[in-house]
């Protein structure tokens, strides 16, 4: 393929190899935000683009803004790896995968530009306007693979797009001394908090006891809504943050 029209105005368009058709449903129902992770926005494009790499995403942004569409919306890119949210497992046949240029954890994490962000919110926008993807389905790549991922990271300005209208969020519950569930706890109170960890979309099995994997999806969970500390362990500003992130989807859902 030599080309194709962008689906989202403005945005330049270099052809990515690595995609399929979506499989089981036609349209994209999920964004799922990322981070490059490598030295350069050039070097993560080429990469993107090269057959040999396997990977790609729709979209890539710049740090200056830029926006770089690789493969059509309509298409399913390589971009998600194993992951699950709300019990599915292929998350590239049903979102749209934005590559946000940053160097990312191992190579120097650094804030995210003014100028990039604004991009990243129009092109979210654009993005959920098309599809009618709800605020709560705009995610980071560390939500759907908790623990192998940590992408697009804390850093990352949820703030700012839940200012502007692209994805949901609520003001985390402040930290005080109390209570808590962590690795190694049973009972009511762990099966309660996986229940809403499950509720809200996240892959954690439950079973009453505070497990590896709930510790990592607390930790996910965290990483994007309670970002002053990620430590894997439900005090009670996790809990308090996660009670009112779905108090808040209830209340904006349609019946
Ligand atoms: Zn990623």
């Amino acid at each position: 393929m030599s080309g194709f029209l962008p689906d989202q105005s403005g945005a330049e368009v270099r052809v990515s190899p690595n995609f399929g058709p979506r499989r089981e449903t036609l349209r994209p129902d999920m964004i799922v935000l990322h981070y490059t992770g490598m030295a350069t926005g050039a070097g993560a494009e080429a990469w993107l683009c090269d057959p040999t790499s396997e990977v790609s995403s729709h979209y890539l942004v710049h740090e200056d803004g830029r926006i770089v569409q690789m493969v059509r919306e309509s298409d399913r890119a390589w971009h998600a790896g194993k992951s699950s949210w709300f019990g599915r497992t292929d998350i590239n046949s049903c979102s749209v995968g934005i590559e946000i240029v940053n160097p990312g954890h191992l190579l120097g994490y650094k804030a995210f530009p003014k100028r990039q962000i604004d991009a990243v919110i129009g092109l979210c926008a654009g993005i959920a306007g098309r599809h009618s993807i709800p605020p709560q389905r705009v995610l980071a790549h560390s939500d759907v693979a908790p623990g192998r991922k940590v992408d697009p990271g804390e850093k990352f300005p949820w703030k700012a797009l839940y200012a502007a209208g692209v994805g949901h969020l609520v003001p985390a519950a402040p930290i005080r001394p109390g209570a808590a569930l962590k690795t190694g706890d049973t009972g009511t109170g762990v099966e309660a908090l996986q229940s809403m960890l499950a509720l809200y979309g996240y892959g954690v099995e439950i079973s009453g006891v505070f497990d590896r994997q709930t510790q990592i999806v607390v930790a996910a969970f965290q990483r994007h809504f309670r970002r002053r500390q990620i430590d894997g362990v439900a005090d009670g500003s996790t809990i308090c943050t996660l009670e009112r992130l779905l108090a808040a989807v209830k209340a904006t859902s349609p019946k």
